[in-house]
């Protein structure tokens, strides 16, 4: 894959200089058998440093998951050579399946089986409480 040329695939640029691995594994990139180019450290006009995933496949993305752990990033899908979207996602209402609960008495450690789920209490500062016990979700604890 020539970088920067891209025909068919998606862009996933402005994502926090040093966090670009962790989205990989996030989005299980390891896992599929596409192209994907990982640019560490790229100069950014707005951020000083910034990384950028490109991937020569257009793959289906969480863009929940991806608001919640970088919402200052943009994906460019690209058909044909041309970007024909460019997707600002944002900090999710709802997260489920993204971060556990914390919480020894919260329902979910009792329920194996239920997913855990969060809901946006403070957009302005990223809160996310859980919906059985509103605790507050730790930044740290993405399943
Ligand atoms: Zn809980």
């Amino acid at each position: 894959m020539i970088i920067g040329s891209i025909v068919n695939g998606v862009v996933i640029d402005h994502i926090p200089a040093g966090r670009g691995m962790e989205l990989y594994h996030y989005l299980k990139l390891d896992r599929m058998e596409c192209q994907v180019a990982l640019i560490k450290n790229a100069h950014s006009r707005k951020h000083g440093k910034k990384d950028i995933l490109k991937v020569n496949e257009v793959i289906e993305l969480d863009f929940d998951m991806l608001g919640y752990i970088a919402p200052q990033i943009t994906v460019d899908i690209i058909r044909d050579s041309v970007r024909i979207e460019k997707i600002h996602p944002e900090l999710p209402e709802r997260i489920a399946g993204v971060i556990r609960c914390r919480n020894p008495r919260c329902i979910t450690s009792s329920e194996q089986e239920l997913r855990h789920e969060f809901r946006l209490a403070d957009r302005e500062n990223g809160i996310y409480r859980c919906i059985y016990c509103d605790t507050k979700a730790e930044k740290q604890s993405v399943i």
